[in-house]
């Protein structure tokens, strides 16, 4: 073979490895562009995954600290957040405040309206606080109709801070004042605010929270649009007053009440009735007053309990002194509570219980203060006319020490009127309280009403009463309260009513 064809061959050779070569290189080409292909996918997957991760952290984030209705920050990071503004406030020895708002009568509104209504009022709520205050302070929804602002970098001191939040609040509880639309219906609330400083030594944001909450709660008793300072002393009296609570849910279940008895007579020092006053016989402290702890259980509702339990222990002394001449025509007067009253069902309760003690109505005497018929009078009168058919009398307690008027005093179904002690303590001495005596008594005879006239503790008194036409007393002049033996020992023998 010639050279030149040696050579060609040679090169179609080459030339065939290297379109060998190619066709590999392209299928490898391929194959490395289908990975890539399936690499670029996987890449996609992953990237959506990590952005539907991401997604699903900040939903996640969001329902664990901010509150779904209103967007606000919640509780958990309301308590992050004071713990970070306590810190600063511990270094850079500035003040800073929490603000604790709650509305008025908000229950009422979901009550009346549902829940719609209550939601977008919160809303609006939530709206109108965050415009009000600066975007460095935290306002956060604790839940229901609670709110809490955080306040920082007050100043250093300590009074300014105070005057800075206090004008703040005034300025939240106007904003908050003004009318709303619910559902294109007007509606306007009033709130109140508790306020506390980060003063120590509060050692905790939780602290912070409950002790801010109590002054809200002072608040509250105060008429709607009020606001208070946090005070140590009032931790004090409401831990007290818990205690108290306590040991009065105890009290009722171990029945540690009594009734104490104290005689009313007529002119003639003739008993006429007695008027039954609960005692607290405490197995520590002894006999405790009704002054001490009427007030708690009325405003707990376990005035209500208690209520039931007097009644009940009246109408039955009322049925053993049915048994005994000396005490037969004996008529026992009975405090009742504005609480007690109110009831719907106190009519029945009465009616039973006389029932079950088999007592004439006419024996049973009801006492109530003024302050009670100023509420509802109508639903009072109608409850009052329901008894009174029946026999059961009315004395209308602590006259003129409330809102007496003539007015409302003509539409009751009343047999008695009460004076109050305070006027008669010296009414030997005070002219005007004399003449306050005179007026009650004239007024009540025009009125054809009975007046006793209660805490007489000498015979002047008595004859001042009796000179401006009093016709019943009671007093200590008479007898003190005591218990039921004591009583009715001193009823069989004719007087005086001695002391235990
Ligand atoms: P109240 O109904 O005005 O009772 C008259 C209070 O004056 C009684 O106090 C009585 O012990 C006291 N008192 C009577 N005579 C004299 C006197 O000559 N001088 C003086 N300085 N005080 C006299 P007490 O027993 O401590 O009762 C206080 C209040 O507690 C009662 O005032 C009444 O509002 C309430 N209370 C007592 N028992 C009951 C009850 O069973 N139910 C309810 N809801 N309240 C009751
Ligand atoms: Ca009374
Ligand atoms: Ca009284």
């Amino acid at each position: 073979m010639s050279q030149a064809l040696q050579k060609k061959s040679a090169l179609e050779t080459k030339n065939l490895a290297l379109l060998i070569a190619n066709e590999e290189l392209a299928l490898k080409n391929a194959e490395i562009e289908k990975q890539l292909f399936a690499l670029t996918l996987v890449n996609q997957t992953l990237a959506s995954k990590i952005e539907e991760m991401e997604s699903q952290i900040v939903e996640i984030n969001d329902l664990a600290f901010y509150d779904p209705l209103t967007h606000l920050p919640n509780r958990r990071l309301l308590l992050d957040r004071l713990q970070i503004a306590l810190t600063n406030s511990a270094r850079n020895k500035q003040e800073g405040a929490v603000i604790y708002l709650n509305l008025d009568n908000f229950k009422a509104l979901n009550d009346t309206y549902g829940q719609n209504f209550g939601n977008s009022l919160l809303q609006q709520i939530a709206e109108r606080l965050v415009s009000s205050v600066r975007v460095s302070d935290t306002v956060a929804h604790l839940g229901g109709d609670e709110f809490v602002i955080v306040f920082q970098t007050l100043g250093l001191n300590n009074l300014k801070a105070a005057g800075h939040v206090r004008t703040i609040a005034k300025k939240l509880l106007k904003a908050l004042s003004k009318p709303y639309r619910l559902e294109s219906i007007p509606y306007e609330c009033t709130s109140s605010i508790g306020i506390i400083l980060f003063n120590p030594p509060v050692s905790s944001p939780t602290e912070l929270l409950q002790h801010a909450a109590i002054a809200m709660q002072q608040a509250k008793k105060e008429e709607g649009n009020s606001l208070r300072f946090y005070d140590p002393k009032m931790q004090e009296t409401i831990s007290a007053r818990a205690d108290l609570e306590d040991e009065l849910r105890t009290a009722i279940e171990k029945k540690q009440f009594q009734l104490y008895y104290q005689v009313q007579v007529d002119g003639t020092g003739k008993a006429v009735g007695a008027e039954c006053l609960i005692r607290w016989i405490h197995p520590e402290r002894g006999l405790i007053s009704p002054t001490d702890f009427i007030a708690l259980c009325e405003e707990t509702g376990m005035i209500i309990t208690i209520g039931h339990w007097v009644l009940d222990a009246a109408c039955a002394q009322l049925n053993e002194w049915q048994k005994h001449p000396s005490t037969r025509d004996l008529v026992l007067a009975v405090n009742v509570s504005a609480k007690q009253f109110s009831q719907p069902d106190f009519v029945k309760q009465v009616v039973l219980t006389l029932y079950r003690h088999n007592i004439p109505p006419k024996f049973l005497k009801l006492e109530l203060t003024e302050g009670m018929l100023v509420h509802d009078m109508d639903a009072t009168i109608r409850t009052m006319q329901k008894l009174c058919k029946l026999g059961v009398q009315f004395s209308l307690d602590d006259f003129g020490t409330g809102y007496s008027s003539l007015q409302y005093l003509k539409k009751l179904p009343l047999h008695q009127i009460k004076i109050d002690q305070s006027f008669v303590r010296d009414i030997a001495h005070n002219a005007h309280d004399k003449t306050i005596v005179h007026t009650i008594i004239a007024m009540a005879s025009s009125m054809e009403l009975n007046v006793i006239a209660e805490g007489v503790e000498t015979e002047e008194q008595q004859q001042i009463l009796m000179n401006k036409g009093c016709s019943t007393f009671q007093g200590y002049y008479f007898g003190r309260p005591v218990p039921i033996e004591i009583f009715d020992a001193a009823m069989k023998s004719n007087y005086p009513v001695q002391e235990p």
